[in-house]
Formats: C-alpha cells, structure tokens, sequence
C-alpha cells in the first residue's frame, strides 16, 4: 500500500515510471468517480514530492520533516489548494488571481510562480475541476502553458467529457477506476461505516466503489426512511398520502438546493431496491410477495431513471408510490 491509499497501484506505477526516466509533467488532471480518493491520492504525491528528506524517485515522504508536518498540518506555504466554495456552483476566477482590487497580486496562478519557501517546488490542487468556469479555465492559461520551474498542478474531476478543452489539451490525464469491492470495504470497515465485513461488501457495491456514496448511503436517517418505506407496504392498512408525504419531506428536508434533494432521493431509490432484492434473496416470501418485490424493485429502478431525466420529483414520488400500492398484493384478511 503506498502511503496508505488503496485500490490505486496501478497509477502510483505510472508515476514511479514517470519519474524514473525523467517524464514528470507539470500538469496532470484525475479523473474517477467521486470518493475513490483522488483528493488524498493528489495530497500524498504532492507530500512525496515536495517532502525535502526522500530522494523524489522513491514517491516517498518522510513524514517527519518540516515540509511533510505543514503539508499534514494544512498549511504547507509552497502548497495551495482551491476547491468549490461552500454554496457556489462553479470555481470562481478570483481563487485564481485574486479578486478585482487584487487582480494578479493573488490566488492561485500569482502563489504557484514564486520561489518554493521550503523545497525543491511549488505545488497547487484544484478539487471540482468539473465546475471551472471558461472565464476561470481562461485565467490559468497562461500558468499551465509556461509553468514555474518543477511546478505541480493537479486538477481533480470525474470525468474527461466535463473538462473544458483548453485544460484536457494541456494536462496529462490521469485515470482512477472505482475502489475493488475488498479495497472498498476495509475502508468502510475502517471508517465504521458498517458493523461487519459482509455488511461492507455490500455497503461497497451498493456504493459503486465510492466511499463518498457509501458514507452517504450509510446515513441513519436514510436507512430510517428505507425501513418506514418499505415497512409500509408490509401493513395491513397501507396510508398512501402519509407515505407519500413522509417522503416528500424526508427529500426537502435535503435542503434548498434541487441537487441535494434529487440526490437523497436518488439514494433512497438505491436503498429500497436493495432492501427489497435482499429480502428475494433471504427468499422468505408466499408467492404473491415474491412477485409484489420483484415489480417493486423494477418500478424503483424506473424511478431511478426518471429522475436522472429531471422529472418533477413531488411528481415522481407520488407516481412512484402510487404504482407500488397498485403492485401490492391484497392483504391476508381480504383473502
Ligand atoms: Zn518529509
């Protein structure tokens, strides 16, 4: 394991490769999924390479000099970092070079041109490449065109078709694939995301590889959500409005943004399938129940797509819950 990140060899022996016969570029761009740890992995090789006590050939840090404590520390001052504001939709330009009165006098592009404080360069990670803005994307031109000697800037987004074609023409691309299923749930294991090893397996899969989705999908508050859902449907007298309304709320309750809202319902889709295909699985249903599940989980995956295509989501769960009350199976009593 290099530097204790998982799952990525593969590209830690591109760059030892690179290294080795001289070919470190000045600008790489990652792409992958989310939560795979391409924001710790561009740490960690940012860490290696400025990190004055290793030979840089070994993709080491040492982790005990002064350069590797302030990187720890997050406040290495030959290393800069930008990422989305919290609330912003895009990169704005002025993390780049500084706002209107300070136009060139700061921000990214002004920091990464000075004399290296500590080692042998400077280093800047731009997280969220996916929301550079053109007139952001413009403004580092010039940086990524002629960079300071030893200069490394990495920029991180998930995937090659959402950079502007003025970056993916002067960075070197940098593939990530999703965690292996084993990577994926030692670290879930690791971060108590789930209470047992084939918990996480299955934590890991539901996630994609991702170990954003999984903490997400980890949430308490969804699994309540899940368990009240699907719950529902079990009872004798099936409320359709207050489940319905149960699951509006639980949506809105995601925030103002629209994003955040279709997301948690995108996760609780994921997580209702799955509790219904789990249950199929354990195969402890009458017949009647097995085929409620089965339309279940393909009404929900319907769901699912629809809401990709931007369906009106109020709209969406008050259709979605409607077809499985039609689906459900009549009720013992009324047999
Ligand atoms: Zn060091």
């Amino acid at each position: 394991m290099w530097q204790g990140i998982r799952g990525h060899d593969d590209v830690v022996e591109q760059f030892r490769r690179s290294l080795a016969c001289g070919r470190l570029a000045s600008t790489y761009l990652f792409v992958g999924p989310a939560g795979v740890g391409k924001r710790t992995f561009a740490q960690q090789l940012a860490a290696a390479l400025l990190c004055p006590a290793t030979d840089q050939h070994d993709l080491t840090a040492c982790g005990q000099c002064e350069s590797c404590r302030l990187f720890a520390a997050g406040n290495h001052p030959d290393v800069d970092e930008v990422r989305r504001p919290d609330g912003k939709r895009t990169l704005p330009i002025e993390l780049f070079v500084g706002d209107r009165d300070h136009r060139n006098q700061q921000g990214l592009c002004h920091n990464i041109a000075l004399r290296p404080l500590l080692g042998r360069r400077r280093a800047a990670i731009i997280d969220d490449a996916d929301w550079l803005t053109v007139e952001s994307a413009n403004s580092l031109l010039k940086t990524l065109e002629e960079p300071p000697p030893g200069a490394l800037i990495i920029l991180i987004g998930t995937s090659r078709s959402r950079q502007l074609p003025t970056i993916l023409s002067r960075a070197q691309i940098v593939r990530f694939s999703r965690l292996p299923g084993d990577d994926a749930a030692e670290l879930i294991l690791q971060q108590q995301l789930a209470d047992d090893r084939e918990a996480a397996l299955q934590l890991a899969e539901l996630a994609g590889g991702s170990l954003e989705a999984a903490r997400e999908l980890a949430d308490p508050e969804l699994a309540a959500m899940r368990d009240r859902f699907v719950g529902a449907f079990d009872r004798d007298r099936f409320d359709l409005p207050r489940i319905c309304t149960d699951v509006l709320q639980f949506v809105n309750a995601a925030g103002k943004e629209a994003e955040a809202k279709r997301a948690r319902l995108r996760r609780l889709f994921t997580l209702t399938a799955e509790a219904w295909r789990v249950r199929l699985r354990d195969n402890l249903q009458d017949g009647a129940t097995v085929e409620f599940m089965l339309a279940a989980m393909d009404r929900t995956l319907t769901a699912a797509e629809q809401l990709d295509r931007n369906a009106n989501q109020a709209t969406l769960i008050e259709c979605w819950t409607a077809d499985l009350a039609r689906l459900r199976p009549a009720p013992a009593a009324a047999h």
